[in-house]
């Protein structure tokens, strides 16, 4: 029995030992138990993962073809392969202890995937996952970069952002038209966030959203007829750093009390 490539679900299979290796070796030493592979697909990942000791490892898959395949192939998975839609799935009705994730994403909705991490960042310590190389290459640019943007943001507002290594599409079966990266997101010491936190996500969504306007014009849903004459009204998003972001929460939300 094999495993027929979807499109639609984003599959492309890894057929390289020694990548599949590598990626795997990177989670040696992290202090958490628990692992979750997300899209175990024909198992590649898989295959290393169950040989690791001291560790819990989970593997969630969408795709019922893969689910069936993984099932003759390692039957000793048992329950811990779980067939479900893992944007569906409420990893804290299943886990209470921190985790690592783990995974070659399907790079179709490789950015809601890390929507949901964020959602669970109390328990998700480290991620190692192989996702586009211009989605990576997004998550770690800093400010005043093109590529800086939403997901760079938010992700590194709570996680430090690692590059691995890139990857060539001709690795993949069936290879994709795009270049592949892996990278390591590890949890960092901030808790929560010094501003309001709700407040925060918006303004970073809506001046993104226009991320050529000025903040002074894209914010004007939130800002009504607050006062704008701070010179961080005149700048565009992409020139704020995270601290930049999180001082202009404040900055919006006291004088609004005001
Ligand atoms: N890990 C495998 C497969 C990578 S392809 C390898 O390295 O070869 C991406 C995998 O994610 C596929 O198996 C696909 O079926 C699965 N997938 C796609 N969408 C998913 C979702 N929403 N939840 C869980 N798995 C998903």
């Amino acid at each position: 029995m094999s495993v027929r490539p979807k499109k639609s679900l984003g599959q492309h299979f890894l057929k390289d030992d020694n990548i599949a290796r590598k990626i795997v070796e990177a989670i040696a030493g992290f202090k958490q138990k628990t692992v979750v592979e997300i899209g175990p697909g024909t198992g590649v990942l898989t295959s290393k993962l169950i040989e690791k000791e001291n560790i819990n490892f989970y593997a969630i898959e969408i795709d019922s073809e893969s689910f069936e395949f993984l099932n003759i192939k390692y039957p000793t998975l048992g329950k811990n392969l779980i067939f479900r839609d893992f944007l569906k799935f409420e990893l804290k009705e299943t886990f209470t202890q921190p985790l690592t994730i783990i995974g070659n994403f399907p790079y179709n909705i490789s950015s809601q995937i890390f929507f949901k991490i964020l959602e669970n960042r109390d328990i998700v310590m480290d991620v190692v996952c192989m996702i586009q190389k211009e989605v990576a290459d997004r998550i770690k640019s800093s400010h005043g970069n093109k590529t800086y943007g939403i997901l760079s943001v938010f992700l590194q507002v709570f996680y430090d952002i690692e590059y691995l290594f890139t990857v060539g599409p001709k690795v993949f079966d069936p290879p994709p038209k795009v270049n592949s990266a892996v990278i390591h997101l590890r949890r960092n010491e901030r808790k929560k966030l010094d501003c309001n936190e709700e407040l925060f996500f918006r303004i970073v969504k809506l001046g993104f959203n226009q991320r050529r306007k000025t903040l002074r014009n894209s914010l004007k849903s939130i800002l009504l007829n607050l006062p704008t004459d701070n010179e961080i009204f005149g700048k565009r998003p992409e020139q704020l750093s995270v601290e930049d972001f999180i001082n202009l929460t404040n900055l919006i939300d006291s004088s609004k009390d005001q």
